[in-house]
C-alpha cells in the first residue's frame, strides 16, 4: 500500500476491501507457487538422470565424470576411453600369473643378458631398458630373469628353510607366509614366464636409492613395476622396488597412466 503520510492518498476515504482483487492475488500467487516447484523438479530430474539416458555426454560432463576418484568408476571410465590399447587378455605379453594364477612350466624361448635369461621377444627391449637405467645409475644390474617352475621350487624352499632356521617358533606354514612376501611359490611365479626381471643398483629388495627413477622409464621400453607401492590389494605382493615385467609399450604406458596393475588391467581388457 502506499505510505500514508503523503497528503493526496490519507484524504481518500478508506476503500472495503475488494474481493475480487483477493482471487486474483490468490490465483497469481498459486501459480507462481507452482512455476517455483516445476522448475525445481525439472532441475532435479536432471541432475539425477543417468549418463546412459542422456544424448552424447558435454565436454564439461565428460571432465567431471573423469574427476571421479573411486576405483569402480575409474575402471568403467577407463573402459570406454578410446586411448585404450587395442589389446588383448591373451596376448602372450600380457600372461598373468600369480597365486590365484598358477601356470605349469611354459618353457619360453630364451636368451641371455650378463648373467641372466629373458624371454628371447624382450631381449632387445631388457637391454635398452638396462641400458637406459645404467645411465641413471652406474650401478643398476639384472639380478634375476627368467627361472624355470623346477628352479623356482628349490629356490622357494631354500628360502623357507633358510626362515625356520632364523626363527625356529615358526612352522613350515607360517615360514612361507614370511617368504611369499618377497618370493612366490613354484607355478605362481612371473619369473617363470621369461618376461620378468629384477634390476637394481643393490642386492636386496627395496633398498635402491633410484628405483624411481628407473621406474619412471620403464614404460619407454615397454615394462612397468610389477608391484608398486598400495598394489597388494590386486596383486597378492607387497612393494617391490626392483622387479619389473614386460607388457608391452603401449600397455605400459596406459597402466602407468592410469596406475593399473596387470591384474586390473587384464580384468578391463576382458570387459571390453
Ligand atoms: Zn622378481
Amino acid at each position: 500500500m502506499p505510505n500514508n503520510e503523503q497528503p493526496y492518498h490519507r484524504r481518500r476515504p478508506r476503500q472495503k476491501p475488494r474481493y475480487d482483487r483477493l482471487v486474483g492475488v490468490a490465483v497469481v500467487t498459486i501459480l507462481a507457487i507452482c512455476a517455483v516447484v516445476f522448475v525445481f523438479h525439472a532441475l532435479l530430474k536432471k541432475e539425477t538422470a543417468t549418463p546412459t539416458k542422456s544424448t552424447p555426454t558435454s565436454q564439461s560432463q565428460k571432465s567431471a565424470e573423469k574427476a571421479k576418484t573411486s576405483s569402480d568408476t575409474a575402471t568403467s571410465e577407463v573402459k570406454k576411453d578410446k586411448n585404450l590399447p587395442d589389446s588383448k587378455a591373451t596376448d602372450w605379453d600380457l600372461v598373468l600369473v600369480n597365486r590365484d594364477n598358477p601356470k605349469d612350466e611354459l618353457n619360453p624361448d630364451v636368451v641371455q643378458i650378463g648373467n641372466v635369461w629373458v624371454d628371447a621377444r624382450i631381449a632387445d627391449a631388457t637391454e635398452r631398458f638396462l641400458t637406459a637405467a645404467q645411465a641413471i645409475n652406474p650401478a643398476e644390474h639384472l639380478i634375476s630373469g627368467y627361472r624355470s617352475v623346477d628352479y623356482q621350487t628349490t629356490l622357494y624352499n631354500q628360502y623357507v628353510d633358510q626362515e625356520m632356521a632364523a626363527d625356529p617358533s615358526l612352522d613350515r606354514e607360517a615360514a612361507e607366509k614370511v617368504v611369499q612376501t618377497y618370493s612366490q611359490p613354484p607355478t605362481k611365479s612371473e619369473h617363470q614366464t621369461g618376461l620378468a626381471i629384477d634390476l637394481s643398483d643393490v642386492d636386496s629388495l627395496n633398498e635402491s636409492t633410484t628405483a624411481e627413477q628407473v621406474a619412471a622409464i620403464a614404460p619407454d621400453y615397454g615394462f612397468v613395476l610389477r608391484f608398486p607401492e598400495g598394489g597388494a590389494a590386486s596383486t597378492g605382493v607387497e612393494h617391490e622396488d626392483w622387479h619389473f615385467r614386460y607388457v608391452g609399450v603401449a600397455n605400459a604406458k596406459y597402466m602407468t597412466e592410469h596406475h593399473l596393475t596387470l591384474e586390473d588391467y587384464v580384468k578391463l581388457l576382458d570387459k571390453k
